[in-house]
C-alpha cells in the first residue's frame, strides 16, 4: 500500500535497511547517556543545520510529538499572552491546548482563500504570535515572505511556526522567524514519534527570562540537557538514528523544494479543468506545496478513496468538518514519481 496519507505518510524505502542496521549496531540498547548518543545526537543536528539552511546560532531540540511542542511553547515561553493566526485544525487545536495552560491566549482566525495581510497583523499586546505555516487540514500554506512581513511589523513579539507538514519539503526561511517545529512523519518520510524544535537565541534568552523550571520538559531543562547533546527523558533513540539516516540522503533543501513546488504544479494543472474533483484551495498564493486538498461529492469522494484503496493507494482522509467532500493527497519527498503518475492515472476517470 503507498501511502498519500499526509502524515503518518510514506516513508522511505531505505527504512527497513536503516532499521536492520539499527539493531546491528547496537542502536536499539543504547545508554542515551552514553559517548555514542552524544556523537549520534551532535551528528543528527548537525546534518539537520546543513540540509535544511537552519542558521548556525539557532539551537535544535529533540521532542516527541508537535503536539508537545506546542505545550512546551505554552508553558515555558508564554507569560499570560499569545496571538494564533490560524485558518483550520491544526492552528486551532493549537490555540485550544495553549488556552488551557493560558487562559488570556487570544485566537484570530482567517479565511482559507485569504492570503494573510501583515498590514492587518501589527499587535501592541501579546508575547508571541503562532502562525501554522502549512494547515495540513485544509491545504493552505502561509508564505515566507508573510513571515517575514509579520515579524518586521512586530519586533517586539517572538514569531513561533508550526512547520510540521512542511519542513524537510519546501525551504523555510528560518531567520524570518524564532522558533520552528515539525514532527518526522510527513515530510521527513519516517516513523512517528519524533519531532524537533529550532529556537533563535532570542528565544533562549526569553525563555531564561521567564525561568520556568516545574515539567520534565520544560525549555529551560531541555536546553540544559541539549547543551550536552542529551534530553531529560530517555529519547527515540531509534528515531533519531533514524533521522540521521534520512537527513544523510536528503539533498538540499533548496533542490527538494524544487522538486515539491513542481510536482504541486503538476497536481494543480490536472485538476485544473476537471469537471467533479476540484483543489478546495482555488488561490495559487495560499495553495499548500506540501499537503493537495480535493473536493467533490461526498459520493464522489467516498468511491475515489475506496477505489484508490483497492488499487494499493491510500487517500487521506478529509479533516474534521471537510471530512465528507474532501480527501487530500500527501506531497512529500519520500514519494516516488512513478507513485504519483499511478495515482494520476487512477484519478483521471473521476475527473
Ligand atoms: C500533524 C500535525 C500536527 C500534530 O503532529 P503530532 O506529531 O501528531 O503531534 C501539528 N500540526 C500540524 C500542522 C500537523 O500537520
Amino acid at each position: 500500500m503507498i501511502s498519500f496519507y499526509p502524515g503518518p505518510s510514506r516513508v522511505h524505502d531505505e527504512l527497513s535497511d536503516w532499521t536492520k542496521s539499527a539493531h546491528k549496531k547496537g542502536i536499539l540498547s543504547m545508554n542515551h547517556r552514553s559517548t555514542e548518543f552524544i556523537a549520534l545526537s551532535k551528528k543528527t543536528i548537525k546534518l539537520l543545520k546543513n540540509k535544511l539552511n537552519i542558521p548556525n546560532d539557532y539551537s535544535v531540540f529533540f521532542t516527541s510529538s508537535a503536539t508537545e511542542c506546542w505545550e512546551v511553547i505554552a508553558q515555558s515561553l508564554i507569560k499570560n499572552k499569545s496571538i494564533h493566526i490560524h485558518n483550520g485544525a491544526f492552528g486551532e487545536k493549537w490555540f485550544d491546548y495553549t488556552h488551557r495552560l493560558k487562559p488570556e491566549a487570544e485566537s484570530i482566525s482567517f479565511q482559507f482563500e485569504k492570503e494573510l495581510n501583515p498590514k492587518e497583523l501589527t499587535f501592541n499586546d501579546g508575547e508571541i504570535i503562532c502562525l501554522t505555516q502549512n494547515e495540513t487540514s485544509n491545504g493552505t500554506q502561509v508564505s515566507n515572505k508573510i513571515i517575514t512581513a509579520i515579524k518586521k511589523n512586530n519586533p517586539d513579539r517572538f514569531i513561533a511556526v508550526d512547520a510540521t507538514s512542511s519542513m524537510a519539503g519546501i525551504v523555510l526561511d528560518f531567520p524570518s522567524a524564532d522558533l520552528w517545529f515539525a514532527s518526522v512523519q510527513k515530510c521527513f518520510g519516517l516513523p512517528a514519534g519524533l519531532a524537533i524544535m529550532i529556537c533563535s537565541p532570542k528565544v533562549i534568552r526569553r525563555m531564561e527570562e521567564i525561568g520556568e523550571k516545574s515539567h520534565y520538559n520544560s525549555l529551560s531543562l531541555m536546553k540544559e540537557m541539549m547543551d550536552k547533546w542529551q534530553t531529560p527523558y530517555t529519547p527515540n533513540v531509534l528515531g533519531i538514528y533514524l533521522l540521521r539516516c534520512s537527513a544523510r540522503k536528503m539533498d538540499n533543501i533548496s533542490r527538494v523544494d524544487r522538486t515539491i513546488t513542481k510536482r504541486q504544479k503538476d497536481w494543480a494543472s490536472f485538476f485544473k479543468n476537471s469537471k467533479d474533483l476540484q483543489l478546495l484551495i482555488k488561490n495559487p498564493d495560499v495553495q499548500s506545496r506540501t499537503v493537495i486538498t480535493v473536493k467533490g461529492s461526498p459520493n464522489l469522494i467516498g468511491v475515489v478513496k475506496a477505489g484508490a484503496k483497492k488499487k494499493g493507494m491510500l487517500l487521506g482522509e478529509g479533516y474534521g468538518n471537510l471530512k465528507k467532500d474532501t480527501f487530500r493527497i500527501a506531497n512529500f519527498p519520500a514519494i516516488r514519481k512513478k507513485e504519483i503518475k499511478k495515482l494520476m492515472e487512477f484519478l483521471k476517470t473521476y475527473r
